[in-house]
């Protein structure tokens, strides 16, 4: 039996669960895939937003600015990429000018720091490729970048640390209450607990209607990228916006942390919750935008294109709260953007109310940190050396494009929560995400996997199941 189950492994169930492990208390999150950071988590702008753009007195906006202030120790302490750019929402007319100055007196309103219009001269200093239609701006020094899925991966692997438990693969299908829950997976796992944390995201209408609860519904709207190479990583230097409209923030131009230039995303509604395929109408639209924000923008060096879902829902904000039909299951709910920057606000007040309903004490021996591998790149050389005398493994690069190691690619797997895919490996190192996309190190990836896991080679999988790589073997 569980004190606490979470259900759902993004950002926002992964801060939560980290949250949680500071109690004393038997917790465990359900995941459905066959990884965390698998759903809005994985492919989103990567902004920690400012918290200028949500409605004063909405959720959207306490969690935004709360979390976007924890952001930087949060980061820090789980070894997780964050930096402070500053995010520039630019003007092109009188009428965005108005819109801007709405935004700065809401900002202030929300208890925003770092805020202020600038005019054309100033923006063009700051952006020299801005688009010379640009005639002012808004600019918010809070504002930073963060990598979406390895908050999510470092949150969930810290928890695990301190005690907490992972179910992959265990899709949640049916639940009874009663004295307790019993949680029923898709292929007939059972678990019970005392308390459900719902933050199922795009699914989150669907697992709350699994108690009997419809009081909301989520949608989802996707938004397409390109990301280009790092060659054109100066291109910009903070995070450039439109004007906001009401389907949300619009195309950007922004840096990731990486030193890629990401372009995107579009906001299109859709039926399908499991559709995150890119189109080419799409992808024409996010170049035309970007190309009116900014001169010039090198899209020829685009490396990939990827789609992520938004879960909008009905009530037009954050839904967090206690159902109404059990006082003992929480919804996290209709988590769009700004739900990334909101997260370690989210996760700190969801535990914190739980802790107080199962009067839990905190631990004593909680370490919220968790060391980031060696970058290895980044190191000296004299520090390589060191590291390589340690660990012979990180003497060889298996990611040419990226410069990854095979002590990066073991560490992937062994260490919480443990990768067991290529996508897994990637996500967590970084390996198969260059100009090259995978062509030269899959092979290899794929036969550490096989060895670590002691499976053959034909099933290792891109993803999960249905996605094996090698369909067999032709000697
Ligand atoms: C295009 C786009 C751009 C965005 N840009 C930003 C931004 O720049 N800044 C920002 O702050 N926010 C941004 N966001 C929002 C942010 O990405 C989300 O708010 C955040 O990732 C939501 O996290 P989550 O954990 O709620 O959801 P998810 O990451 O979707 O996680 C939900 C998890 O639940 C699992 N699940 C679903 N059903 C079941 C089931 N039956 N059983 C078990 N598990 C289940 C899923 O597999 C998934 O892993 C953006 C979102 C999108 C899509």
């Amino acid at each position: 039996m569980y004190d606490i189950l979470v259900i759902g492994g993004g950002v926002v169930g992964g801060m939560i669960l980290r949250e949680l492990s500071r109690f004393n208390a038997k917790i465990c999150l359900l995941e459905k895939e066959s990884d965390v950071a698998m759903g809005a988590s994985r492919a989103n702008s990567g902004i920690s937003h400012a918290g200028f753009d949500a409605k004063e007195g909405s959720l959207k906006a306490k969690f935004n600015v709360l979390g976007a202030s924890m952001m930087p120790k949060v980061t820090e302490e789980l070894g997780v990429k964050y930096k402070n750019n500053g995010s520039i929402v630019v003007g092109f007319n009188d009428e965005d000018m108005e819109t801007l100055q709405g935004l700065y007196e809401r900002g202030l309103k929300n208890g925003v720091k770092g805020l202020k219009i600038i005019d054309q001269q100033e923006l063009r200093t700051l952006e020299p490729n801005i688009s010379d239609d640009a005639v002012g701006a808004l600019f918010a020094t809070t504002a930073g970048i963060v990598c979406p899925y390895e908050l999510a991966i470092a949150s969930i692997g810290n928890a695990m640390d301190n005690g907490a438990e992972l179910k992959l693969n265990f899709e949640v299908d049916k639940i009874e209450t009663g004295e307790y829950f019993t949680v029923t997976s898709k292929d007939g796992q059972v678990v019970k607990a005392k308390y459900i944390v719902n933050s199922a995201g795009i699914y989150s209408d669907k697992i709350a209607g699994l108690i009997g609860d419809n009081s909301f519904k989520i949608g989802a709207r996707k938004g397409e990228y390109i990301l280009l190479d790092k060659e054109s990583g100066n291109f910009v230097n903070h995070t450039l916006f439109f004007c906001p409209t009401k389907k949300g923030k619009g195309i950007l131009v922004s840096q990731t942390v990486d030193n890629n230039i990401i372009l995107g995303p579009t906001a299109t509604e859709q039926d399908d919750k499991d559709d995150v395929t890119t189109t080419a109408d799409g992808l024409n639209d996010v170049i035309a935008s970007a190309n009116k924000l900014c001169k010039k923008v090198p899209v020829f060096n685009s490396i990939t294109s990827f789609a992520g879902l938004r879960a909008y829902s009905d009530r037009h904000d954050f839904i967090i709260e206690k159902s109404a039909l059990n006082d003992k299951f929480y919804n996290v709910a209709g988590i769009e953007s700004p739900g990334l920057t909101s997260a370690p606000a989210i996760g700190d007040f969801i535990a914190n109310e739980v802790a107080k309903d199962l009067n839990l004490n905190k631990k004593d021996n909680f370490n919220p940190t968790r060391k980031a591998d060696y970058f290895f790149k980044n190191l000296t050389n004299e520090e390589k050396n060191a590291v390589i005398k340690k660990i012979p493994e990180y003497g060889k690069i298996v990611c040419r494009c990226e410069s990854i190691t095979l002590g990066e690619i073991l560490r992937a797997i062994r260490e919480n929560p443990k990768a067991t895919t290529v996508d897994g490996i990637k996500r967590r190192t970084r390996a198969g995400m260059g100009r090259c996309q995978g062509g030269f190190c899959q092979p290899v990836i794929v036969s550490v996997l096989a060895k670590e896991l002691g499976i053959p080679y034909e099933q290792v999988t891109k993803s999960g199941k249905g996605s094996e790589i090698n369909v067999g073997r032709t000697k």
